[in-house]
C-alpha cells in the first residue's frame, strides 16, 4: 500500500467525507463520487451555439437534475467544487468558441458576497482564463447598491443587476461568463454596459447551465 493510501484509508476514519452531490461517501480528498462525475460527464457539453441578438450563447447543460443539484451545493459554501465546475465551462468553449479571446465575468452583488462569502463566478472565470490562457477582464461592476436605498422592494429588484463597465480589453473576442442563464436579463445589461465602452467585440456568453423556458 502506498503513503497515500494508507493515508488516505486513516483518513477517512479520522475525516469521514461525503460526495457534494448525494452524500455517498468518498475519499477525503474528493468532492464528487465517481458516479455523479459520470453522469454530469454524460450531460453536455450541448453543441450549440444559441444566437441572440447581440451575442452567442453557449451552456455545458440544462439547469436540471444533478447539473442544478452542483451548481446549488457550489454556491451554497462548497467553493472547492469551483475546479469541477470550471471544467465543464472549459469543455463547452473548447467544442463551441475560436481563440484567441478574452474573458470576462458577471461579479457577484455585496448582498450575494456577504451571503456567500466568495465570488463563486469569478472563480470559475480565473479557472478558465488560467487554462486558456486568455486575458481576465475584471471591469464589470455592479451599480453601487447605496443608491438603491429608499426604493421599495420591487424597485430595487428591477434595478439590482446593472452594471458598469471599464474596459481594458485585449481581443475583440470576449465570453462573458456567469453561472445559470435564466431569462437572460443580467448578461443583456453587462452586454449593454461593455458595449457602451467597447463597440466593435465578438460576445459570446458561456455558462454551466441554461434553465429552460417553461420552468422560469
Ligand atoms: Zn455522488
Amino acid at each position: 500500500m502506498s503513503i497515500k493510501d494508507a493515508a488516505e484509508k486513516i483518513l477517512s476514519v479520522a475525516l469521514p467525507n461525503a460526495c457534494a452531490i448525494c452524500g455517498r461517501a468518498i475519499s477525503p480528498f474528493g468532492m464528487i463520487c465517481q458516479s455523479c462525475e459520470s453522469d454530469i460527464k454524460r450531460l453536455g457539453p450541448n453543441l450549440t451555439l444559441e444566437k441572440h441578438k447581440d451575442f452567442y450563447l453557449a451552456y455545458y447543460g440544462f439547469y436540471e437534475g444533478i447539473l442544478r443539484d452542483l451548481i446549488i451545493s457550489y454556491k451554497s459554501g462548497r467553493w472547492r467544487l469551483g475546479k469541477a465546475i470550471s471544467k465543464l465551462c472549459i469543455n463547452t468553449i473548447e467544442k463551441l468558441i475560436e481563440k484567441p479571446f478574452d474573458v470576462v465575468y458577471i461579479p457577484a452583488t455585496l448582498t450575494s458576497l456577504e451571503d456567500r462569502g466568495f465570488d463563486h463566478v469569478k472563480l470559475i472565470a480565473k479557472e478558465i482564463s488560467k487554462y486558456f490562457n486568455a486575458h481576465l477582464v475584471k471591469s464589470l461592476y455592479p451599480v453601487i447598491e447605496d443608491k438603491q436605498s429608499g426604493k421599495s422592494g420591487q424597485e430595487r429588484k428591477e434595478v439590482k443587476e446593472k452594471y458598469i463597465f471599464r474596459g481594458n480589453i485585449k481581443n475583440k473576442r470576449l465570453i462573458l461568463i456567469d453561472d445559470v442563464y435564466t431569462t437572460g436579463t443580467t448578461v443583456r445589461n453587462a452586454i449593454d454596459a461593455i458595449r457602451k465602452v467597447e463597440n466593435d467585440l465578438e460576445i459570446y456568453t458561456c455558462v454551466i447551465a441554461k434553465v429552460k423556458k417553461w420552468q422560469r
